[in-house]
């Protein structure tokens, strides 16, 4: 059996002050709670993965929450956001947010930190709905029936957020490992074990999760397994919030709107000015800065002189 445990404090709190100070001010509270829930996941995974790129989780909803997004990178530097349309009734849960018509979708992407020519990320998609159509009360629920469906695995995650702590639990069946020193559980007893150790792990409450500290979250649970602890990754090389976008990139978004359409903005609004949905930093280019993007080496592909 494999487990990681993640809390995020500092760095949520830093995501959420970012957005609140922001234009367009703080999510509401089950929005909040939702992108927190997948913030922690999204660092789960991709601890739980041996993979050199970003790990995307994103929800493309058909209620008030149309995209939530959060993105995890090797380094533990993560980033998420959410665009809200509509108003969201307090103590909306994970159905309302996202599916209310039921046509939600969770998407798990895998983009390699340095893509060959020609290669595409990595993505698996799953509906909201369970075997029986019923909709998954919460982001666990989802995230455990892709981890079955995609890849076999059974796993438990305990999921909870707060405007102060996002953090969760995840504990997963590793097929062909199982024991130490040759003594490998296999068949009817590795299911036994993780089931006993599941069990466990879905008795932790979302407020024991988001008020003890993981050290006692783990002895209260599994005081009675014999638990090998890796040296958990706090301060400098611990999780944190950080954004990838850049001026050069937002240079690269308008020179893919062309001259033209960069042309139509400047002269209606004066400047071009792109924000960041993820971390709130606007970037601005005057007539000047919009010349000189265009006027790049490299930066237009060939135009033909006599066929436009
Ligand atoms: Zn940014």
């Amino acid at each position: 059996m494999r487990g990681v445990a993640v809390r995020l404090t500092d760095s949520w709190r830093e995501v959420l002050r970012r957005r609140a100070d922001g234009a367009a001010g703080a999510w509401p509270q089950p929005v909040r709670q939702l992108l927190g829930e997948m913030a922690a996941a999204s660092m789960l995974m991709q601890s739980n993965i041996k993979f050199n790129g970003a790990l995307v989780l994103q929800i493309m909803g058909d209620g008030p929450v149309k995209v939530a997004v959060a993105e995890s990178r090797p380094d533990l530097g993560f980033r998420c956001t959410a665009k809200v349309v509509g108003d969201v009734a307090p103590g909306s849960g994970l159905p309302a947010l996202v599916n209310a018509g039921g046509h939600g979708r969770c998407a798990i992407t895998l983009d390699p930190q340095e893509r060959l020519p020609g290669q595409q990320p990595y993505q698996g998609v799953v509906s909201l709905v369970d075997a029986d159509s019923a909709s998954f009360g919460a982001l666990a629920g989802v995230l455990e029936h892709y981890m079955l469906q995609s890849e076999q695995l059974d796993t438990r995650l305990v999921l909870a957020a707060s405007d102060d702590v996002a953090a969760g639990l995840l504990i997963q069946r590793v097929p062909g490992e199982g024991g130490t020193q040759g003594a490998v559980a296999t068949g009817a007893d590795a299911l036994e074990d993780f089931n006993r150790i599941a069990i466990l792990a879905a008795s932790l409450t979302a407020k024991e999760l988001l008020e003890l500290p993981t050290l006692e979250v783990l002895h209260r649970l599994f005081w009675e397994e014999k638990l090998l602890r890796h040296e958990p990754q706090t301060g400098v090389s611990g999780p944190r919030f950080a954004c990838t976008c850049s001026r050069a990139r937002v240079a690269g978004m308008i020179r893919s709107l062309g001259a033209d359409e960069a042309q139509g903005i400047l002269a209606e609004q004066g400047q071009i000015e792109v924000g960041c949905d993820f971390c709130g930093q606007q970037y601005r280019f005057d007539a000047v800065d919009a010349a000189a993007v265009f006027a790049a080496p490299g930066a237009n592909p060939p135009a033909s002189p006599t066929v436009q």
